[in-house]
Formats: C-alpha cells, structure tokens, sequence
C-alpha cells in the first residue's frame, strides 16, 4: 500500500524555501506552564534539520479546542517560549494564524530561521478542511511538511487540505510510524502476534478484523476478553461485557480459525466482588467466575501463556491494557506483559493512549522499538485506514 510509502524531508530540496511544517504541539497546560514537554522535544529532529538546511521554517499547530474562535486560553506561546529556550534562539510568535502579522512576519524570515503562527485552531474553516482557508496557509509556504501523527486521522486544513496546494513530505515523527508500524501491517517478520485489551470490543473491531489477516497468534485480554467468553457460552459473573456484540465476537472466533491464526483468550482472570482499588483480589479459571465477582486482571498461568507467545514473536504489536490498570491490585498483568514485550528481541510496537501510557509509567520506553504517539490515529492505522494526513503526501 503506498500509504507506507512517502516523501520525507530527506527527499527534497529545501534551501531558501518556505516549509510550512504541521506539528502536534497540543501540549498538556498547568495555567501557562508546559507540564509534558514530550511533543516539543520529539517535534525537534525535523525542525532542527530543515533549519541547518537552509529552510525558512513556519511552524503550525493546533492546541485544545478553541472551537473556532481566537481564545488566548489556547494561545501557543507557551510552546513558543518552549522552544525558543529548547532552540537556543527566539522563536517569534505571530499574534494570528492566516493574518497580516502572521504574513509581516513570515517576510522577514531568512535562511535557517524558524518562526510559529498561532492555533490553526483559532479558524472554524480548520477543521471543516476549508479549502480557502487551506489555500490562504498553503500561500505561505512552498513546501508542505506534516510531522503530526496524532491527527494524521483528521482531514483538516492544516493536515490535509494545503497538500492540494503544495508538494507535501513527512517529517520524521510521521517517517518512523509509516516505516515500523507500516513494516509490520506489510511485511511482518514472523511470528507475529499482537495484543489487543482495554475496555471494549466496539472500539477495536476494525483493528482485529486487519491484524486477524496479519498475525499468526493473536492475544485478547482485558475488559473487551469478557464479550468473547460470553460468547463461548462462558460464566463472566458481573464483568464488563458488550451483550450487543457477541454473535460479533462469535464471527471473529470464526474468522480466527479459518485463518488459522491462534487466538489466545485469559485461561485464568483476577477477579473482585467491586470495581474499586482495595477491592480483594481473587481468582478465577476462565470457564468458572462466581456469580459475584467481575474480572479485573490477567490471571497468573495467563500472564505466562501470554509472555511465552511475546518471547517466541518477531513482531509484536501491543494496544490496551490488560487490565484495570489504574488500580495497583490489578496492574500486574499489563506490567508483567510490557516487561516481556521489553525483554523481547522482537520489532515491538506500542500503540497509543493506556498502553503508551504504561510503557512510559514503568520506565520501558528505551527498549520498545517504537511507541506510536497517536491514540486515535493508531488504531486507525492498525485499521489498515488511509489517513488522510498521511495518504495526501507524495509517493516515493
Ligand atoms: P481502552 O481505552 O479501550 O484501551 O481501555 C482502557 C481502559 O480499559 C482502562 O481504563 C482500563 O481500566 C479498562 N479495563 C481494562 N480491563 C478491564 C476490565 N477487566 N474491566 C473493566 N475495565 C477494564
């Protein structure tokens, strides 16, 4: 598929030229305080490297949900601030997005300078991917650069819509998700087995349908395990389940076998009588939760089940916790499979929002091939969906 297959900034030609650059700067505030500088300092491999090439860089972002209207609530000069320290050199701010200071000041950048506009965000036409307001964005630049795989998903003005009007290339936050999670949808190395948890089956139908295609073992665990043991015909007690998708989960047990992919649900669950943090933990074998009891967490001879399939895999790829994750009493499975996805010599890939998060709280980040920032947009990439943020650059 060519969506793995686009432009960098290593593709092009960039001295002298405006590059009109879409980061993902919508950092978590503190009152004007940048309490996670995570996506500034991820975001400057790309901008440091159009600038030492020569480029006249105008950086874009959105921040929060001004809805349309200029609010300096979400103003991005605290990003401004960021990275005019993190640079070493000011990084002027215009006072708007598509404005007369945005233009006065895109005029007096030189060679190698770097300046932002403010919350694309601040226009309503943004985010309905306005093709005028597109095209007055596009009109600052030569070159568009999407580095925002957090929105990859959206088509909006800034992440999509001035590709119709300029050549557009990845930077290379975006480069690193098409190549490793691209590599693996396309051409995994093999055994290939993913992880899916979290709370629901509804939100991840799309992606086990895909990776049902792709893997050769795949792991369900979490809340979304309880729908499945339903609709095995197994007692779930008073867990989470989604009673109008159970002839679903029937249908992908069946997809499973008939693909011969080795589907591996909980042999064993942590179970309590509530759903609180000092609830007593109890277990369960998989066909046999009491009546009063709902599952928490990934049982101990699961936990083994499921690490021994990581240890054995080549690729894996991991999203959604195991369990409740943010109770301690039932965090143990979700830490004890990152800790094996970790150890493994395998390409591991770490999708989004829980799990990202628990790969981050534990300290195993550095031994994970690659996290993928984007929640939303990873699962929709895991999907096989073209992103439009993505699918609007040029082909290699
Ligand atoms: P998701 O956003 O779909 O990845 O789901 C993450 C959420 O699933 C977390 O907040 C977990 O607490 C929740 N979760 C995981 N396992 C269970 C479970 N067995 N019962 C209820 N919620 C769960």
């Amino acid at each position: 598929m060519s969506m793995y297959n686009k432009k960098s900034i290593d593709d092009i030609e960039v001295k002298g030229r405006k590059v009109l650059v879409r980061c993902d700067f919508n950092v978590p505030l503190d009152g004007d305080v940048i309490t996670d500088t995570k996506r500034i300092t991820e975001a400057l491999p790309t901008i440091k490297n159009l600038m030492d090439r020569g480029a006249r860089v105008i950086l874009c972002s959105h921040m929060g949900r001004p809805k349309g209207v200029f609010n300096m609530k979400y103003s991005l000069a605290p990003v401004a601030k960021k990275l005019s320290e993190l640079l070493g050199r000011e990084v002027p701010l215009a006072k708007d997005v598509i404005g007369e200071d945005a233009k006065a000041l895109a005029a007096t950048l030189g060679d190698g300078d770097v300046m932002l506009i403010e919350n694309v965000r601040f226009h309503k036409e943004e985010e309905k991917n306005d093709p005028a307001f597109a095209k007055e964005l596009a009109s600052f630049a030569e070159i568009f650069v999407n580095d925002a795989f957090g929105t990859a998903h959206r088509a909006h003005a800034s992440t999509a819509g001035v590709a119709d009007y300029l050549p557009a290339v990845c930077g290379y936050l975006i480069q690193k998700e098409i190549r490793i999670m691209g590599g693996a949808l396309s051409n995994p190395v093999r055994p290939f087995v993913a992880i899916l948890g979290g709370a629901k089956v509804s939100d991840k139908i799309g992606v086990i349908n895909n990776l049902l295609e792709k893997v050769d073992t795949l792991i369900i665990g979490g809340g979304m395990a309880y729908t499945f043991y339903k609709a095995k015909g197994y007692t779930i007690g008073t867990s989470i389940c989604e009673d109008d998708k159970l002839d679903l989960a029937r249908d992908l047990l069946e997809k499973a076998k008939a693909k011969g992919v080795n589907f591996l649900l909980p042999v064993d669950n942590v179970c309590s009588k509530e759903f609180s943090a000092d609830s007593e933990p109890m277990l369960f074998p998989a066909d046999g939760l009491a009546d009063d009891v709902m599952g928490m967490d990934i049982g101990v001879k699961t936990r083994e089940i499921f690490c021994d399939a990581v240890k054995n895999a080549k690729t894996v790829v991991w999203n959604g916790p195991m369990g409740v994750c943010e109770f301690a009493n039932f965090a143990v499975g979700t830490e004890t499979l990152a800790k094996a996805i970790a150890d493994s010599d395998a390409t591991s890939i770490v999708g989004g929002g829980d799990s990202a998060a628990a790969i981050e709280k534990f300290g195993l980040a550095s031994k994970i091939t690659h996290v993928s920032t984007g929640g939303g947009a990873s699962l929709e990439f895991l999907e096989g969906l073209e992103l439009p943020g993505i699918a609007c650059l040029q082909d290699k």
